[in-house]
């Protein structure tokens, strides 16, 4: 069975973005690959948070992973700071990594614009503690959105060195991966194209119903089609492109017709998709109260997970030490 590595930042709660971007396929994936799914707590440091929050949202993560489906007996799901496997495979992979080619990292360069009194050194090896995290599993595959595929072609390409160097082919090269053919995007229901913390505009699996309800009553609309079998602009699409997502078939044809013949009232639509928006998240919020109440058991699954993880990392740090001369 081939291995999956994938790592998800913990930076405050999941949206619906985050679930039928990333989750949903990692659920998928649970099934038919050998997975390690970690909580990319070291990865946050770049941007110093505190400690506090450090904890709350590792916690706050990982119960929301477990109530949307990710099962601790199909994969390994463990904290990466747990692991310091990852530390000294990361320190290795950075002897063999040139200041030049992380400084010319497209997302190192936007970052290092955006916070320029904070552009550390974990920012500029970001990508090699990345190639860690996926080469300690010896990952043939890596469930990664488009905007990672530099840091992808870097892990490929440390891999390619190291194997060289060491005239061997002890590390696959990990390919980027995804289950559906074109990579799907949540739109915001404020116009914009894209659902996104940094854009403001999520709807949080774990809001409550009223706050559902108010973010999709407010999501932008227009005047109306003018004429019949007109082209939708962005935000109706976005609109449709919800409905498609969480409701029935037969919702969607209907509002879809509406459209068509100019007699939509998007009033009436909103009510729809807020109510089938509950009626998605609704058991999935009841599921994170219920795993974040319950402490003993995220420590038990996080524990587990590590040993797990643990296990398959020793493993191949063994062989790496070898076969650098470690002996
Ligand atoms: P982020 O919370 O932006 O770090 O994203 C974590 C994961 O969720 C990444 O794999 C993204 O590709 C996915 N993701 C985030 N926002 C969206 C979105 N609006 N549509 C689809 N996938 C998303």
């Amino acid at each position: 069975m081939e291995t999956v590595v994938s790592g998800i930042r913990p930076t405050g709660n999941l949206h619906l973005g985050n679930y039928f971007g990333a989750l949903k396929s990692f659920i998928q994936m649970q099934n038919e690959y050998n997975c390690y799914f970690f909580i990319a707590d070291w990865h946050s440091m770049t941007t110093h948070p505190k400690p506090g929050d450090i904890q709350r949202s590792a916690n706050t993560i990982l119960a929301e992973y477990l109530a949307c489906g990710i099962d601790p007996s199909k994969c390994a799901i463990y904290f990466q700071s747990d692991v310091k496997e990852v530390l000294e495979l990361y320190l290795y992979l950075n002897m063999n990594t040139y200041l030049g080619e992380l400084e010319r990292v497209t997302s190192f360069k936007d970052k290092a614009r955006k916070q320029p009194n904070n552009v550390n050194a974990g920012l500029l090896t970001y990508p090699t503690l990345m190639a860690a995290d996926i080469l300690i599993h010896k990952a043939a595959k890596v469930p990664v959105g488009k905007d990672q595929e530099q840091n992808m072609e870097m892990a490929r390409k440390f891999a390619r060195r190291f194997n060289s160097f060491y005239e061997n082919d002890f590390f696959p090269e990990p390919a980027s991966f995804s289950l559906s053919n074109k990579a799907i995007k949540i739109p915001g229901l404020d116009g914009s194209g894209k659902m996104g913390k940094s854009e403001g505009n999520c709807i949080y699996l774990i809001d409550d119903d009223k706050t559902i309800q108010k973010k999709v009553m407010k999501a932008v609309t227009d005047a109306g089609p003018q004429t019949p079998n007109s082209e939708k602009p962005e935000s109706i699409q976005n609109l449709f492109t919800f409905l498609d997502i969480v409701s029935s078939k037969e919702a969607y044809n209907f509002y879809d017709e509406k459209w068509n013949d100019c007699s939509i009232r998007y009033g009436d639509l909103k009510k729809q998709l807020a109510q089938d928006i509950i009626a998605f998240t609704s058991p999935i919020r009841e599921r994170i109260m219920e795993y974040s109440a319950n402490t003993e058991l995220l420590k038990k699954i996080a524990k587990e997970g590590a040993e797990k993880s643990q296990e398959n990392a020793a493993k191949t740090l063994a062989e790496v030490r070898h076969i650098i001369g470690f002996r």
